[in-house]
């Protein structure tokens, strides 16, 4: 449930926002003064602000200064007045909407979710999500460096997993050994294109069924290897 805070000094005013609110299903709670109101603001989780200019104490403009400074929740002033510069004001001190009262409540509950649902819209795209390849019952997942064969996980040292995770990037292409060693092994690392082979075996025993009849990683005689997508 989304937590609404208001900051309004005129009683009747915020009852009524805080009324149409809850019936909307939000979470609401009101304090009368500014600087109440920005202690509360600052020191408690709230999902959104709305935020009425003048105020006892401490006004709207300086509430949502500081509010932007420490907190990334969407903010909506509210003003008898009508005055343009007050808007322009009231924006760019960081706020994200602006009512002129009277308004309806009907239309603030509506401006509340909008803004809501943006908030999580943005959050949401700002999440990482896992880098994940997935080939017939293969998972790797990149990000989390976990491997799962047929939903069951398995262990991978390093090396194995970066060579297991090159040859599933790069499915249906044929590697040599030397072209595998020098993409997984820095150059300066101690070994040879043996070391490919040795790799390859502990592989295919942790994701084939049967390692003398290779379903994912085959061996192109002569050649080197190749993941079967
Ligand atoms: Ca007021």
């Amino acid at each position: 449930m989304s937590k609404i805070l208001i900051v309004e000094d005129e009683e009747a005013i915020a009852d009524l926002e805080k009324d149409y609110l809850e019936l909307s299903g939000f979470e609401v709670e009101i304090e009368n003064r500014g600087d109440m109101g920005l202690v509360k603001a600052l020191n408690e989780e709230f999902d959104l602000l709305i935020l009425d200019l003048m105020l006892p104490e401490i006004d709207g403009f300086e509430i949502c200064r500081q509010v932007r400074e420490k907190k990334d929740l969407p903010i909506i002033m509210v003003s008898a007045k009508k005055d343009d510069i007050d808007k322009i004001r009231g924006l760019g001190l960081g706020a994200d909407d602006y009512m002129t009262k009277p308004f309806s409540p009907s239309e603030l509950v509506a401006r509340v979710k909008a803004h809501l649902s943006r908030y999580d819209r943005l959050i949401g795209s700002g999440k990482k999500t896992n880098d994940i390849v997935e080939i017939r019952g293969i998972k790797i997942d990149k990000t989390a460096r976990r491997v799962w064969v047929n939903g069951e996980e398995k262990q991978f040292t390093t090396k194995e997993f970066d060579l297991l995770t090159f040859l599933a990037e790069n499915p249906n292409r044929v590697f040599t050994k030397d072209e595998l060693f020098r993409e997984i092994w820095d150059m300066e690392s101690i070994g040879d294109i043996a070391t490919v082979t040795v790799h390859i075996k502990k592989i295919r025993e942790k994701i084939e069924f049967n390692t003398a009849k290779p379903q994912y990683i085959e061996t192109i005689w002569g050649v080197g290897y190749r993941f079967k997508a």
